[in-house]
């Protein structure tokens, strides 16, 4: 999957979308009394991050060409790899005190290990404290030779006077017609598009003037219909999106546990008639960028407000609700099953969560509830699914007992401490949740308990289910010899 906004990114000051700011840098960096310390300061998506990280290019390369990187030698490209030590991107929303500014002063009158000069870039910087900026105007005052520095805010009248005077101020403005459309052709020459005259008027009216917000629905746009995009496609589509819950404050209520919220809302899209294929696809777009800028690659304007561990989850989530939407007789239940299966138990208490009703209501296909009579019905099925993931699993498994079914977790009775920790490793707990969910069309997350009586197994091999096994028996010769192949499995 392509990201337009990360692909088409300008790489150099003359490729900067707002041609305004292009001429001042340029001016700028050809001076030989170059300012040390810049504000750039404007809407979101207007290229500030972009332009910083090309002037920190530009005051190292190896071999300008005029005031332009050349992307190309030793320092443009360990600073295009983000590796340099010496250019340091800094979230003040996330570093805003006194001591994020004081290390940074220590760092800043430390030479450059490696570059000509050291670029501290400071985004969102009307986030510091009072106290950060006293810090920090000293530091710009009279800035350590080596070193420049680029603040980015959203909120020029959130800085105060002191440090706004000691800056050189580069404006970033929304983009103007000419300056999306030049920002569109990228994308379209680059991606050997077709697209008609109005549907790109149509799609520039709708970006707010934010580039970003262009090169992310193009984006969006291109992954639903392909190379050739014509009118009725792009009507469509901005039609659809109108009717929605948009990605952000999807997001906005999924971290802030508002389940019930989603889920009326789903259900108010479901009466629009929103595809909800198409905007699973979107928020899988949408959610892919948060994880790249949460693992270090794009940028912090995206940052989500789900930490890692819960951005991870919540994208497994929306990967399986796609597999349920073929065979879903309501179009937003897979998606509607994603959300309350992330939120779990961990609705707010504020009555907005879905915790008043039983999670049991949830686990439908169609209409019936899973019993546990169903599953050692169909365990069979559930080894054979299993056993091209992994023989060791579906070896484990026969020698387990389905004991219940809890809500939708499906409890196994498993009788070797070794086999527990085996089958509560999340990749193979996902190949048994994988393999149930194909056979009962169900998604069920597994638990282990641990049996103190052994049981016969249910199953001997997958040809012949036994029938009516219950109580305390010895260890079968086959059980042993089930438990030999899975040690030399795993042994080798
Ligand atoms: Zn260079």
């Amino acid at each position: 999957m392509s990201v337009f906004h990360l692909k088409y990114r300008p790489q150099r000051i003359e490729d900067l979308d707002l041609e305004s700011v292009a001429k001042l840098l340029k001016k700028m960096l050809g001076d030989k009394n170059m300012p040390q310390s810049f504000l750039f300061s404007g809407p979101k998506g207007a290229g500030k991050t972009s332009a910083a990280r090309i002037v920190a290019r530009a005051v190292n390369c190896l071999n300008p060409e005029g005031v332009e990187p050349c992307n190309e030698c030793a320092n443009c490209r360990e600073i295009l790899n983000n590796s340099s030590l010496d250019i340091l991107e800094i979230d003040a929303a996330s570093n805003r005190g006194i001591d994020d500014i004081r290390n940074l002063k220590e760092n800043a009158y430390l030479l450059p290990t490696k570059l000509n000069k050291k670029v501290f870039i400071i985004d969102e910087v009307h986030m510091l404290t009072k106290e950060a900026f006293n810090a920090l105007l000293k530091l710009i005052e009279e800035p350590p030779k080596q070193t420049i520095f680029i603040l980015c805010t959203t909120d020029e009248g959130k800085i105060p006077e002191t440090v706004l005077s000691r800056l050189v101020n580069i404006e970033f403005h929304k983009g103007g017609k000419e300056e999306l459309n030049g920002s569109l052709k990228k994308i379209i020459e680059g991606e050997k598009i077709k697209i008609d005259k109005d549907s790109i008027e149509l799609i520039l009216s709708k970006s707010d003037g934010s580039f970003r917000n262009l090169q992310k629905t193009f984006n969006e746009i291109f992954l639903q219909f392909g190379q050739n995009i014509v009118l009725e496609d792009v009507q469509n589509f901005f039609i659809a999106k109108s009717g929605e819950y948009n990605e952000e404050e999807f997001e906005n209520d999924l971290a802030n546990k508002k389940g019930k919220i989603i889920l009326m809302r789903l259900e108010k899209m479901a009466e629009k008639g929103v595809d909800f294929s198409a905007y699973r696809q979107r928020l899988l777009a949408y959610f892919q960028q948060k994880l790249l800028t949460c693992l270090g690659v794009g940028n912090l304007a995206d940052r989500s407000k789900l930490n890692l561990v819960d951005l991870k989850r919540w994208f497994n989530l929306l990967i399986v609700a796609g597999k349920q939407e073929k065979d879903a007789f309501i179009d937003q239940l897979p998606l509607q099953l994603a959300v309350v299966e992330f939120l779990g138990d961990d609705n707010d208490k504020g009555g907005e969560g879905l915790q008043s009703r039983p999670k049991e209501e949830f686990v439908v296909d169609g209409l019936s509830i899973i019993k546990v009579e169903d599953v050692e019905q169909g365990w069979v099925k559930v080894l054979t699914a299993v056993k091209p993931f992994n023989h060791s699993v579906e070896a484990f498994l026969r020698s387990c007992r389905p004991k219940m079914v809890k809500g939708n977790t499906l409890v196994l009775e498993v009788f070797y401490p070794f086999h527990k920790d085996k089958l509560e490793e999340i990749k193979n707990k996902q190949i048994v949740e994988s393999g149930l969910f194909k056979v009962f069309n169900v998604e069920m997350l597994l638990e282990c308990v641990l049996g103190k009586i052994k049981k016969e197994p249910l199953v001997i091999n997958n040809d012949t289910p036994i029938e009516n096994v219950s109580g305390v028996a010895e260890n079968t010769k086959k059980g042993d010899e089930d438990i030999y192949d899975v040690a030399k499995e795993i042994f080798g």
